[in-house]
């Protein structure tokens, strides 16, 4: 390359977003378009990744794999929940892991993947656990894709400051040819199809160096069914635990009674202002009583479609309002949460204050007619 047409990029070329983000946005993407539900990171490092792809809604199950328990530790609690997730538990499920070791090793707790993640991992692999490591990703884990990242070498000499590698713990740095040949081949060997691409575009005119950091995305060609393939693959564990974070989710009964029941009493406690307020509006005539019935106009943007029927109608009695449960299981949030009427009657039996036959949640409004 010119001497001098090189030090011109190297004053200029900056990234934005810098390359790391790009890198773990590719892997994003990647997600968005396949839609994994287990992800494996393998030389996860500071978990940054991971963290990324917790938001990632089709994802139940998270690991992270590295040879470095500092690194992971440092930053891992990002991992752990958060006070919003037990207020507003999610509807997936979601266990994020992570495992102390080497990529070189088999271990039962890297199986049952639907993607992998190798960025900017090879580089830094002894030439022995390099040998092993597509036996171990590509053949034992064997997921339907794998993303591999590692900086492309051509792109060295347009990059400020960067003499040999670009970092000191970088074992080997590859050339876009050495990098597909190996890719190509391991591709070959365990039966995967592989694309390269990249992040971080050349500067134009010099699209011969190829993207700063090259990626080869490998996609399984035969198809394959978890357990049984879990079970020909008996091997002792060798990677230690080191974190292990189990999201509330309302799959687990005991948040999806929480949730139902906060929502239930929500709801009836809307039906029963809006009885009250109609009272209010037309006094307690018994004459005009059909009047303040609630009855669709006031939730008809709630009911929709629903034909309501008399017997859902919330009513005063004495000191009491009755809400029918009929009535708020037909509002949007209930009806998804509880999916049947029997689940939801099973979910609140005990926690909520119902009428004898329980067809009906309970107020009692007699304080709230003192204080007016
Ligand atoms: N994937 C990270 C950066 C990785 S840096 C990111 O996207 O930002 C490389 C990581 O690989 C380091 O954390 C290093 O500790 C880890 N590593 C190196 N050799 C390893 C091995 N044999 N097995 C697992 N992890 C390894």
């Amino acid at each position: 390359m010119d001497k001098n047409l090189q030090e011109e990029f190297t004053q200029i070329i900056k990234f934005k977003p810098p390359l790391h983000k790009q890198r773990h946005q590719f892997v994003k993407d990647l997600v968005e378009k396949y839609k994994p539900k287990k992800v494996a990171d393998l030389g996860c490092a500071d978990c940054s990744l991971l963290w990324m792809l917790k938001f990632c809604s089709c994802i139940e199950v998270l690991a992270g794999l590295d040879i470095c328990a500092d690194v992971m530790k440092e930053k891992m609690h990002t991992l752990s929940p958060l006070p919003v997730d037990y207020l507003q538990p999610s509807e997936r499920s979601l266990t994020v892991t992570l495992h102390h070791g080497s990529v070189a090793h088999k271990d039962p707790c890297m199986l049952g993947f639907d993607l992998v993640t190798c960025i900017e991992l090879i580089e830094h692999l002894e030439e022995s656990e390099l040998r092993k490591f597509p036996e171990v990703v590509f053949g034992f884990m064997a997921p339907s894709i794998v993303v591999i990242s590692t900086p492309n070498s051509e792109f060295n000499p347009l990059l400020p400051g960067v003499m040999l590698y670009r970092h000191p713990d970088h074992k080997f740095e590859w050339n876009q040819a050495q990098f597909q040949s190996w890719a190509l081949e391991t591709a070959r060997c365990y039966d995967y199809s592989v694309e390269f691409t990249g992040v971080g575009h050349p500067p134009t005119g010099m699209e011969k160096v190829g993207f700063c950091t090259q990626i080869g995305v490998f996609v399984r060609k035969y198809p394959q069914t978890g357990e049984s393939v879990q079970s020909e693959k008996p091997t002792a564990a060798v990677h230690k635990t080191v974190f292990k974070a189990v999201y509330p989710s309302l799959k687990d009964e005991k948040y999806l009674q929480n949730a139902v029941i906060g929502e239930v009493i929500f709801t009836a406690q809307i039906i029963k202002h809006r009885l009250m307020s109609k009272r209010e509006e037309y006094g307690d005539d018994p004459e005009r009583k059909s009047k303040f019935q609630p009855s669709v106009n006031c939730f008809s943007d709630y009911l929709g479609k629903l034909v309501v029927e008399k017997n859902m109608e919330p009513f005063f009695s004495g000191n009491e309002v009755y809400v029918p449960l009929a009535t708020i299981f037909s509002f949007p949030k209930v009806n998804r949460l509880c999916g049947t009427f029997e689940k939801l009657c099973k979910l609140i039996a005990g926690k909520v204050p119902l009428s004898s036959d329980s067809s009906a949640v309970i107020f009692n409004i007699e304080h709230e007619n003192e204080e007016n």
